[in-house]
């Protein structure tokens, strides 16, 4: 820590928030405690993923209380990975850093974050420490996903990693011209590369209320994931309709063996052994085409070109003591 070359003046924090009205004020109030104390300017994105509840009010509040604060309201929800999106898109910052509004990635960290910018990392990922309160199925659902992506990818992506991130302006800018429409931000900032470096934590409890992640979002990123980042599971099909090719050829010589011999009188046939080995062959059959297909699926999602959000309305960056003094001189 004695080579301190590189200083950063503008920090933006980009805050997705899905009905998490009763959070927000307490959520601010942590990361105001935490970042009053450093002497960056702070921009403070909060990302309005289409909540149903008085998340809009509370926002307003907020805002109202805190001149720092920048409001962009989706038209619905429209996902988690879709709101840091336009979060990122916005962001003009020296740093970008990326994290929920639940308590669950500790504000506190942000001041180890930047002073890890410092020393040339032009991305700090955090990595979350199980804790032990975590459920088995949880626990479980995690370490083999990892294994999975991890196994079958060409990108490594680090297990147990949150969306809990810092990002330099060069990594945010490379991360906006990849606009693909179905996002897994953590696969795609390790496909990146750049100077990386790790930072654990201890993940708390949330603040209040329940996960807004459902079982059906989890799958639809895991899903994401999977799909997005490798071709394996085609390969994986097509070698198994390649063993079974084979294995059909040898049967026929076989046959052909008998009746070359004389002997294809030994050729009763078998029901039981013949549907099995029709509903192996129709299931794998059918496994390789639904996988041609959800990548088909993926690849429709992606031409339409369709944005990854709407906006329904978004409040303006208000200028600071500094910028207002340069624009109005007597004001
Ligand atoms: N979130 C969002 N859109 C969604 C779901 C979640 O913007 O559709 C936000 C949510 O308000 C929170 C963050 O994403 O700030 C992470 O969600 P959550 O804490 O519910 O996920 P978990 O920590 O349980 O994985
Ligand atoms: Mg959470």
């Amino acid at each position: 820590m004695t080579d301190l070359h590189f200083t950063f003046s503008t920090v933006d924090i980009i805050i997705p928030v899905y009905n998490e009205e009763e959070m927000l004020p307490l959520f601010h109030g942590m990361l105001c405690e935490t970042v009053d104390a450093l002497p960056h300017s702070f921009t403070f994105y909060y990302i309005n993923d289409g909540s149903t509840d008085g998340t809009a009010a509370a926002l307003e509040r907020l805002r109202a209380g805190d001149t720092r604060v920048v409001i962009v309201e989706f038209s619905r929800n429209f996902g988690h990975q879709a709101a840091l999106t336009a979060g990122l898109d916005r962001a003009e910052g020296d740093l970008v850093i990326t994290m929920d509004c639940d308590g669950q990635h500790p504000p506190a960290l942000i001041a180890e974050m930047i002073s890890l910018a410092r020393l040339g990392y032009d991305i700090v990922i955090t990595q979350r420490q199980e804790p032990e309160s975590l459920s088995f199925l949880k626990r479980l659902s995690s370490a083999l996903f990892y294994r999975l992506i991890n196994w079958i990818g060409d990108t490594h992506i680090l297990p147990g990693g949150a969306d809990f991130r810092l990002m330099n302006r060069t990594v945010v800018l490379a991360l906006r011209s990849m606009r693909e429409y179905n996002r897994f931000l953590r696969g795609m900032v390790a496909w990146m590369g750049f100077r990386t470096v790790i930072l654990p934590y201890q993940q708390p409890p949330r603040l209040a209320g329940t996960s807004k992640y459902s079982t059906r979002k989890m799958f639809r990123l895991a899903a994401n994931a999977v799909f997005s980042f490798s071709l394996v599971p085609l390969y994986i099909s097509m070698s198994l309709g390649g063993i079974f090719l084979i294995l059909a050829l040898a049967q026929a010589l076989w046959v052909f063996s008998l009746w070359l011999r004389g002997a294809s009188d030994q050729l009763v046939p078998g029901w039981s052994s013949m549907m099995f080995i029709l509903l192996i062959v129709g299931g794998i059959l059918m496994i390789s085409v639904g996988l041609v297909g959800v990548y088909t699926g993926y690849i429709f999602q992606e031409i339409k070109h369709r944005p990854v959000y709407l906006v329904r309305r978004e409040t303006e960056k208000k200028p600071t003591a500094d910028e207002k003094t340069i624009a109005d001189p007597n004001g």
